[in-house]
């Protein structure tokens, strides 16, 4: 069935930066520090004013700004006859497409001046493993573009992204699938924190807010989502697990 990425013409995202890891680090450990942990380095980052209680991204209108009105849970659900791990790798790869697109309007204003962390909740920085799988911290255009470079070297694999007719999937893909998801999770997450304000001077909030919605309900429907990144958001502050319940309220993940 992998003749199906390859009839809808699989395209080459455009590549951002010329950064690349070292071969040898990988994303694979669920890796972050929490600032209650350790607090003389604790320090408030991002957009989001000092004092400030409530996120914008979940504030009246933007909560609701969405293209798709109801819910996103039919659109997850895989045409007849395609593979499941054929429906999840296109999806992944448009996902990654337009993380990529979203990241490029925000880059501006993400630095490592304006993000010296890869932040994700008040009390949440993410963190990479090193080549000694020790967590480091590093600045959020640096995490960003580590993450952006391994998903497109995974992505030009045909041994992980088969699109030759005749190729199957890989035993481990469910795995390497589970691995990307958790990372872009987290850049989606680090931009609704850092950058929401960003993203809402340039009017992209509907947009935005449907990728993530139809990323998060992608997520549930093939157990994708990472369970110990959500857990580590709501104690570091909540970030977009909070917009994940509230949207659950609302019924726009649901069938
Ligand atoms: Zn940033």
């Amino acid at each position: 069935m992998s003749g199906f990425l390859n009839s809808i013409g699989r395209l080459r995202a455009p590549k951002r930066s010329p950064t690349t890891p070292e071969e040898s680090t990988s994303p694979t450990s669920p890796n972050y520090e929490t600032m209650s942990q350790n607090p003389s380095q604790g320090q408030m980052q991002g957009a989001a004013s000092p004092g400030e209680e409530k996120p914008l991204y979940l504030c009246q209108p933007f909560v609701k700004a969405a293209l798709v009105k109801g819910s996103f849970k039919t659109i997850v659900a895989p045409p007849k006859y395609v593979d499941v791990n054929e429906w999840v790798a296109i999806n992944i790869f448009d996902f990654y497409q337009n993380l990529n697109h979203f990241y490029d309007v925000v880059s501006e204003f993400c630095t490592v001046q304006t993000c010296s962390k890869m932040g994700a909740a008040k009390e949440l920085n993410f963190t990479w493993p090193d080549q000694n799988k020790r967590p480091v911290s590093l600045p959020a255009p640096t995490y960003i573009d580590y993450v952006m470079s391994w998903v497109q070297r995974l992505i030009d694999d045909e041994g992980v992204f088969p699109t030759k007719s005749g190729r199957d999937f890989a035993p481990s893909f469910p795995s390497t699938a589970k691995h990307i998801y958790k990372q872009l999770f987290r850049i989606f997450s680090h931009i609704y924190h850092a950058h929401f304000t960003d993203i809402l001077h340039l009017s992209l909030e509907a947009h935005w807010n449907s990728l993530f919605a139809h990323y998060v309900a992608f997520g549930k429907e093939y157990d994708l989502v990472d369970a110990v990144d959500l857990k580590d958001l709501r104690k570091g502050g909540g970030g977009v697990a909070l917009l994940c319940d509230r949207w659950g309220e609302m019924g726009t993940l649901e069938g």
